[in-house]
Protein backbone atom coordinates (compact mmCIF):
# COMPACT_ATOMS: atom_id res chain seq x y z
CA UNK A 1 0.00 0.00 0.00
CA UNK A 2 1.25 3.52 -1.32
CA UNK A 3 1.51 6.36 1.03
CA UNK A 4 -1.37 7.97 -0.35
CA UNK A 5 -3.29 4.81 -0.14
CA UNK A 6 -2.95 4.65 3.78
CA UNK A 7 -3.45 8.65 4.48
CA UNK A 8 -6.78 7.81 2.55
CA UNK A 9 -7.36 4.53 4.39
CA UNK A 10 -6.90 6.33 7.67
CA UNK A 11 -9.53 9.38 7.35
CA UNK A 12 -12.40 7.53 7.81
CA UNK A 13 -10.86 6.11 11.37
CA UNK A 14 -9.07 10.08 11.92
CA UNK A 15 -12.64 11.13 11.55
CA UNK A 16 -13.54 8.84 14.89
CA UNK A 17 -10.42 10.24 16.69
CA UNK A 18 -8.94 6.66 15.50
CA UNK A 19 -5.51 7.89 14.69
CA UNK A 20 -3.71 4.29 13.22
CA UNK A 21 -5.29 1.04 11.37
CA UNK A 22 -7.08 -1.16 14.49
CA UNK A 23 -5.31 -4.89 14.07
CA UNK A 24 -8.25 -6.80 13.63
CA UNK A 25 -8.09 -9.80 11.64
CA UNK A 26 -6.50 -9.43 7.76
CA UNK A 27 -9.21 -9.67 5.38
CA UNK A 28 -7.77 -8.10 2.53
CA UNK A 29 -7.59 -9.12 -1.17
CA UNK A 30 -11.09 -10.60 -2.75
CA UNK A 31 -11.77 -14.43 -2.71
CA UNK A 32 -9.94 -17.84 -1.44
CA UNK A 33 -8.20 -19.97 -3.54
CA UNK A 34 -11.46 -22.63 -3.24
CA UNK A 35 -13.92 -20.11 -5.21
CA UNK A 36 -11.28 -20.28 -7.92
CA UNK A 37 -12.74 -23.28 -8.78
CA UNK A 38 -14.93 -23.38 -11.74
CA UNK A 39 -18.64 -23.83 -11.69
CA UNK A 40 -18.31 -22.31 -7.72
CA UNK A 41 -19.43 -19.45 -8.36
CA UNK A 42 -20.78 -17.35 -11.38
CA UNK A 43 -18.71 -15.05 -13.30
CA UNK A 44 -19.01 -11.49 -14.80
CA UNK A 45 -20.67 -12.84 -17.75
CA UNK A 46 -24.15 -13.90 -15.66
CA UNK A 47 -24.01 -10.10 -14.17
CA UNK A 48 -23.93 -9.22 -17.69
CA UNK A 49 -26.79 -11.50 -18.51
CA UNK A 50 -29.35 -9.92 -15.74
CA UNK A 51 -28.45 -6.57 -17.28
CA UNK A 52 -29.45 -7.37 -20.75
CA UNK A 53 -32.58 -8.23 -19.41
CA UNK A 54 -33.19 -5.04 -17.74
CA UNK A 55 -32.39 -3.47 -21.32
CA UNK A 56 -33.46 -0.25 -21.71
CA UNK A 57 -35.42 -0.24 -18.68
CA UNK A 58 -39.40 1.37 -19.07
CA UNK A 59 -40.53 -1.03 -16.15
CA UNK A 60 -41.68 1.93 -14.04
CA UNK A 61 -42.15 5.31 -13.81
CA UNK A 62 -38.85 6.27 -13.50
CA UNK A 63 -37.49 5.82 -16.59
CA UNK A 64 -38.49 9.06 -18.58
CA UNK A 65 -36.47 11.24 -16.38
CA UNK A 66 -33.18 8.74 -15.72
CA UNK A 67 -29.62 9.44 -17.42
CA UNK A 68 -28.15 6.22 -16.88
CA UNK A 69 -29.38 2.65 -15.35
CA UNK A 70 -27.19 2.17 -12.56
CA UNK A 71 -26.49 -1.67 -12.57
CA UNK A 72 -23.72 -2.08 -10.34
CA UNK A 73 -19.86 -2.60 -10.40
CA UNK A 74 -17.10 -4.58 -8.86
CA UNK A 75 -15.89 -7.72 -8.50
CA UNK A 76 -18.06 -10.42 -9.60
CA UNK A 77 -16.93 -13.00 -7.08
CA UNK A 78 -16.90 -10.74 -4.16
CA UNK A 79 -17.39 -11.89 -1.06
CA UNK A 80 -18.92 -8.59 0.51
CA UNK A 81 -21.55 -7.11 -1.41
CA UNK A 82 -22.97 -3.33 -0.53
CA UNK A 83 -26.17 -2.34 -1.28
CA UNK A 84 -27.63 1.21 -1.47
CA UNK A 85 -30.81 2.77 -1.78
CA UNK A 86 -30.69 4.49 -5.27
CA UNK A 87 -28.39 6.20 -7.84
CA UNK A 88 -28.04 9.88 -6.99
CA UNK A 89 -27.04 13.02 -9.42
CA UNK A 90 -23.18 11.69 -9.92
CA UNK A 91 -24.36 8.08 -10.32
CA UNK A 92 -27.19 8.80 -13.02
CA UNK A 93 -24.81 10.75 -14.85
CA UNK A 94 -21.86 8.25 -14.89
CA UNK A 95 -23.76 4.93 -15.00
CA UNK A 96 -21.94 4.21 -11.73
CA UNK A 97 -23.44 3.29 -8.07
CA UNK A 98 -21.90 5.60 -5.31
CA UNK A 99 -19.26 7.92 -6.92
CA UNK A 100 -20.58 10.89 -5.32
CA UNK A 101 -19.78 12.54 -2.01
CA UNK A 102 -21.90 9.62 -0.29
CA UNK A 103 -19.95 7.16 -2.35
CA UNK A 104 -16.21 8.63 -1.66
CA UNK A 105 -17.31 8.19 1.77
CA UNK A 106 -18.32 4.52 1.33
CA UNK A 107 -14.99 4.34 0.06
CA UNK A 108 -12.93 5.14 2.65
CA UNK A 109 -15.31 2.70 5.43
CA UNK A 110 -14.77 0.01 3.10
CA UNK A 111 -10.61 0.89 2.89
CA UNK A 112 -11.33 1.27 7.19
CA UNK A 113 -11.44 -2.48 6.89
CA UNK A 114 -8.05 -2.90 4.83
CA UNK A 115 -10.10 -3.99 1.43
CA UNK A 116 -10.43 -2.04 -1.55
CA UNK A 117 -13.44 -1.10 -3.88
CA UNK A 118 -12.72 -3.59 -6.54
CA UNK A 119 -12.54 -6.27 -3.83
CA UNK A 120 -16.30 -5.76 -3.22
CA UNK A 121 -19.36 -5.36 -5.02
CA UNK A 122 -21.95 -2.25 -4.63
CA UNK A 123 -25.29 -1.74 -6.19
CA UNK A 124 -28.57 -0.11 -5.32
CA UNK A 125 -32.08 -1.19 -4.92
CA UNK A 126 -33.10 1.24 -7.46
CA UNK A 127 -31.13 1.10 -10.92
CA UNK A 128 -32.50 4.27 -11.59
CA UNK A 129 -32.51 8.02 -9.87
CA UNK A 130 -35.84 8.79 -8.14
CA UNK A 131 -36.19 12.44 -8.77
CA UNK A 132 -34.81 14.95 -6.79
CA UNK A 133 -33.14 12.43 -5.15
CA UNK A 134 -36.74 11.19 -3.29
CA UNK A 135 -37.52 8.61 -1.47
CA UNK A 136 -37.97 5.33 -3.95
CA UNK A 137 -41.75 4.34 -3.49
CA UNK A 138 -43.20 1.06 -3.14
CA UNK A 139 -44.13 0.04 -6.85
CA UNK A 140 -40.11 0.89 -8.31
CA UNK A 141 -38.67 -1.18 -5.53
CA UNK A 142 -41.40 -3.52 -6.49
CA UNK A 143 -40.06 -3.47 -10.00
CA UNK A 144 -36.43 -3.63 -9.60
CA UNK A 145 -36.14 -5.74 -6.25
CA UNK A 146 -36.21 -9.21 -8.61
CA UNK A 147 -33.32 -7.58 -10.45
CA UNK A 148 -31.68 -7.10 -7.35
CA UNK A 149 -32.26 -10.40 -5.87
CA UNK A 150 -30.83 -12.10 -9.20
CA UNK A 151 -27.38 -9.85 -9.04
CA UNK A 152 -27.09 -11.37 -5.20
CA UNK A 153 -28.18 -14.88 -6.26
CA UNK A 154 -24.87 -15.07 -9.12
CA UNK A 155 -22.83 -13.48 -6.84
CA UNK A 156 -23.44 -15.46 -3.56
CA UNK A 157 -21.59 -13.13 -1.54
CA UNK A 158 -20.77 -14.11 2.11
CA UNK A 159 -21.68 -11.10 3.30
CA UNK A 160 -24.40 -8.46 2.30
CA UNK A 161 -24.27 -4.82 3.70
CA UNK A 162 -27.02 -3.18 2.99
CA UNK A 163 -26.99 1.10 3.67
CA UNK A 164 -29.33 2.61 5.48
CA UNK A 165 -33.17 1.97 5.48
CA UNK A 166 -34.36 1.02 2.05
CA UNK A 167 -31.98 -1.52 1.61
CA UNK A 168 -31.75 -3.22 4.82
CA UNK A 169 -36.20 -3.24 4.61
CA UNK A 170 -35.96 -4.50 0.47
CA UNK A 171 -33.51 -6.92 1.26
CA UNK A 172 -34.13 -8.02 4.85
CA UNK A 173 -38.27 -7.52 3.99
CA UNK A 174 -39.04 -6.18 6.77
CA UNK A 175 -41.06 -2.80 7.96
CA UNK A 176 -38.22 -2.29 11.25
CA UNK A 177 -36.26 0.52 11.27
CA UNK A 178 -32.45 1.42 10.28
CA UNK A 179 -31.73 1.96 13.96
CA UNK A 180 -33.42 -1.72 14.96
CA UNK A 181 -31.78 -3.86 12.15
CA UNK A 182 -28.11 -2.26 11.94
CA UNK A 183 -25.30 -3.97 13.84
CA UNK A 184 -27.18 -7.74 13.66
CA UNK A 185 -26.16 -10.38 11.17
CA UNK A 186 -28.84 -12.39 9.89
CA UNK A 187 -28.75 -15.01 7.28
CA UNK A 188 -30.67 -14.89 4.33
CA UNK A 189 -30.29 -17.37 1.77
CA UNK A 190 -26.93 -18.55 2.50
CA UNK A 191 -25.83 -15.07 3.09
CA UNK A 192 -25.34 -13.19 6.44
CA UNK A 193 -26.72 -10.07 5.83
CA UNK A 194 -25.80 -6.83 8.02
CA UNK A 195 -27.62 -3.13 8.12
CA UNK A 196 -25.87 -0.34 8.86
CA UNK A 197 -26.27 3.76 8.60
CA UNK A 198 -26.42 5.16 5.05
CA UNK A 199 -23.27 7.07 3.86
CA UNK A 200 -25.54 10.01 2.75
CA UNK A 201 -26.78 10.23 6.55
CA UNK A 202 -23.18 10.14 7.82
CA UNK A 203 -22.33 12.99 5.94
CA UNK A 204 -25.81 14.86 7.75
CA UNK A 205 -24.82 13.16 11.13
CA UNK A 206 -21.08 12.19 11.53
CA UNK A 207 -21.52 11.36 15.03
CA UNK A 208 -22.87 8.42 13.74
CA UNK A 209 -19.37 6.73 11.87
CA UNK A 210 -18.48 5.76 15.36
CA UNK A 211 -21.72 3.06 15.13
CA UNK A 212 -20.54 2.20 11.08
CA UNK A 213 -16.94 1.62 12.59
CA UNK A 214 -18.49 -0.96 14.51
CA UNK A 215 -20.36 -2.48 12.37
CA UNK A 216 -17.49 -2.42 9.93
CA UNK A 217 -15.12 -4.54 12.73
CA UNK A 218 -18.16 -6.81 12.94
CA UNK A 219 -17.97 -7.76 9.02
CA UNK A 220 -14.31 -8.25 9.05
CA UNK A 221 -14.78 -10.32 11.69
CA UNK A 222 -17.37 -12.54 10.14
CA UNK A 223 -15.43 -12.14 7.35
CA UNK A 224 -12.11 -13.93 8.54
CA UNK A 225 -14.06 -16.06 10.24
CA UNK A 226 -16.35 -17.62 7.23
CA UNK A 227 -13.16 -16.98 4.90
CA UNK A 228 -11.14 -19.84 7.75
N1 LIG B 1 -26.82 6.74 -2.60
C1 LIG B 1 -27.19 5.48 -2.86
O1 LIG B 1 -27.98 4.87 -2.15
N2 LIG B 1 -26.66 4.89 -3.93
C2 LIG B 1 -25.77 5.48 -4.73
O2 LIG B 1 -25.31 4.85 -5.68
C3 LIG B 1 -25.39 6.79 -4.41
C4 LIG B 1 -25.93 7.41 -3.35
Amino acid sequence: MNSNELASQLEFLRDIGIDSIDAGPSVSGTVGAVYDRPGLRKDAEDLQAIRADIGDCRRCKLAPSRTHIVFGSGNPNADLVFVGEAPGYDEDQQGLPFVGRAGQLLTKIIESIDLKREDVYICNVLKCRPPDNRNPEPDEVAMCNPFLKRQLATIRPKIVCCLGTFAAQTVLQTGASISKLRGKFLDMDGMRVIATFHPAYLLRSPDKKREVWEDMKQIRAELFRLRS
